[in-house]
């Protein structure tokens, strides 16, 4: 990452040293498809095809959802969506474990490879549909869901520490937003914090697969 990516994602926000250090020193080209691994496209500023018609997010977004998380190595994350695996290796830097949920399988495969070839070992991939969650291994103290949902997800909200937070992009009135959702004496508390352009949450407490098929999507 260069000084001159560093300074644009500082002029809109991203400013956390811990997270710019992490998103500074993982091969990002290493998670994108061939046609993409120019260091000018796959630093740039928009999403990228990872296959399955889905999208890698942009540096910009992975750093603003990862500092809404307020992470320390103490806490154990739970992230919905794992995609190309890019955003489950910039947390495993900055916490304890990565429980990371995909439902399609061939991108969960795909994203374990890269992540072992880096040598980080405090990720666990899930294939299925992480709008329930994992119970198993709940509460977790931070929750990040990496695709747009209708609403907060009940089910995975129940499954949050008191006192964690929950990062997930939110569809109000056909926009989208990325809101930070503190669980506060058992309740969300939540907190828009930008505009955001996301791929749906299929799933049981997302958009149902049947619905997005009749519509179109
Ligand atoms: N975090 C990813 C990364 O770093 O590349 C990007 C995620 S991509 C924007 C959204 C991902 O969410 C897609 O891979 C999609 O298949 C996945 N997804 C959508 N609904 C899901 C569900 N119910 N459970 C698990 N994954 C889901």
């Amino acid at each position: 990452m260069n000084k001159k990516l560093t300074g644009s994602l500082i002029s809109k926000g991203v400013d956390n040293k811990a997270v710019l250090g992490v998103l500074g020193k993982i091969p990002r080209e290493k998670f994108v498809e061939q046609p993409f691994r120019n260091i000018e496209i796959c630093y740039g500023d928009s999403p990228l095809p990872i296959g399955h018609s889905q999208t890698i997010s942009s540096v910009y977004t992975v750093g603003l959802m990862t500092q809404a998380l307020s992470l320390n190595k103490e806490h154990k994350v739970l992230e919905i969506g794992t995609g190309s695996g890019y955003q489950a290796a910039v947390l495993s830097f900055l916490c304890a474990s990565v429980f990371t949920i995909e439902r399609i399988r061939d991108l969960s495969l795909k994203a374990r490879v890269v992540i072992e070839s880096l040598d980080i070992r405090n990720v666990t991939f899930i294939v299925g549909d992480g709008s329930i969650g994992f119970g198993e291994y709940a509460p977790y103290d931070r929750i990040i869901i990496t695709a747009c949902s209708p609403d907060i997800p009940m089910p995975l909200f129940n499954q949050l520490s008191e006192g964690g937070i929950m990062v997930v992009p939110l569809e109000r009135d056909g926009f989208q937003s990325i809101c930070s959702i503190e669980k506060k004496n058992g309740e969300p508390v939540s907190k828009d914090i930008a505009p955001a352009n996301f791929v749906k949450l299929i799933g049981k407490n997302g958009y149902e697969a049947q619905t997005l098929n009749r519509c179109g999507f």
